[in-house]
């Protein structure tokens, strides 16, 4: 099914999450198990990471693949069109139709570092696809409305590689984002953020000057660590506001469970904000899970607009408890 008919038809808060395709196969095991486990939140789509022109095709494939057939949740799976070989993303997308998969995150991907395939024709193509828009348009031409299509937004404005923060801005992108819903996108899930101001802002401009009808999913990646959470935060040019900076301070940061639990409520609380200022039409929320489980059930559990989600999971789970004593 559809992201987009799924999110139109629900009336309660939602969720969705990414995973990233393991290298080796006890760690696709371990997180086909987790997955099967973290569908108990009910998400309304879970996401396959891409490698960078194409360095992860067969594994996320694969996993996509599987998730699809196995889970009872739809997959939307990324996809990056610079630096890439065309026939990948032709036989991706082909893959994607076979097996069932309706949802394509389409990105434009960064210059990738390692494994990239066929260098000599990726550099070709990247004449043809220079921007996540040339993907919509493509996949729009060559697929018609067979699938749903997400594009990225960043509530901070894009940043290119090591560029500075002050290179920042949401504005100079707006038109662009615009023009990947004017080309057929569907539905937008942003870059992780913790400052949900700077959000609310970008909601704000995304409904006046881009679309009030298109879903904008805020993304939101749990905290695990201090160190973890600097390294996320700078790698996506997010901005850390000062006060969750005081909320851990130098003696608590390196205590990883209290980094863990201050966070947990900091993103419940963002999540709880959003809803309420945007007036329900944020209703659903992605998680970077990392492959993790136990932070996103804690958000789930702690925040008032997503805890029915967590009743539900354990009535669930009582039920099926009674029924194998019976
Ligand atoms: P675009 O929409 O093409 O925008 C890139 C930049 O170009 C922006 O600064 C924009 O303002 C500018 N721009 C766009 N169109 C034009 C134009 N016509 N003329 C001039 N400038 C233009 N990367 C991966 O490799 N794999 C993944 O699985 C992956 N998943 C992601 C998931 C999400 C939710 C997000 C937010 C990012 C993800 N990324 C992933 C990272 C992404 O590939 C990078 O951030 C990349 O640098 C930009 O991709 P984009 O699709 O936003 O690009």
């Amino acid at each position: 099914m559809s992201v987009r008919e799924l999110y139109d038809g629900k009336s309660r808060p939602a969720l969705s999450l990414e995973f990233f395709p393991p290298k080796t196969e006890t760690g696709k095991r371990n997180l086909l198990e987790r997955m099967v486990r973290m569908s108990a939140l009910d998400p309304l789509f879970i996401t396959v990471t891409w490698g960078a022109g194409g360095s992860t095709a067969e594994k996320t494939l694969e996993l996509a693949a599987i998730a699809q057939r196995s889970l009872n949740v739809p997959v939307c799976m990324h996809l990056t069109c610079t630096n890439t070989d065309k026939t990948v993303i032709d036989e991706a997308l082909r893959t994607c139709q076979q097996v069932g998969i309706r949802n394509i995150l389409a990105l434009r991907g960064d210059a990738c570092i390692e494994d990239c395939v066929d260098q000599e024709s990726a550099t070709q193509d990247a004449v043809e696809f220079k921007h996540a828009v040339d993907l919509v348009k493509y996949i729009r031409e060559q697929y018609g409305s067979y699938f749903c299509i997400g594009v990225a937004a960043y509530p901070e404005g894009h940043c290119e590689g090591e560029a500075e923060a002050s290179e920042q801005d949401p504005l100079r992108d707006l038109p662009y984002l615009k023009q990947k819903i004017d080309a057929g996108a569907d539905f937008v899930i942003t870059q992780l953020f913790y400052d949900v101001g700077k959000f609310l802002k970008f909601h704000k401009l995304f409904v006046d000057h881009v679309s009030a009808e298109i879903p904008l999913i805020p993304g939101l990646m749990p905290i695990n660590s201090f160190l973890l959470f600097n390294r996320a935060a700078k790698l996506s040019h997010a901005s850390i506001p000062q006060y969750i900076l005081d909320k851990i301070p130098p003696e608590v940061q390196p205590d990883d469970n209290a980094v863990k639990s201050i966070c947990v409520d900091v993103l419940a609380d963002i999540i709880d904000t959003i809803y309420r200022e945007t007036n329900g039409r944020v209703k659903c929320f992605h998680f970077y899970t990392l492959n993790l489980e136990k932070a996103v059930a804690h958000i789930v559990a702690k925040s008032h607009v997503l805890h029915h989600i967590m009743k539900e999971a354990e009535e669930e789970e009582e039920e099926e408890a009674k029924t194998r004593a019976d």
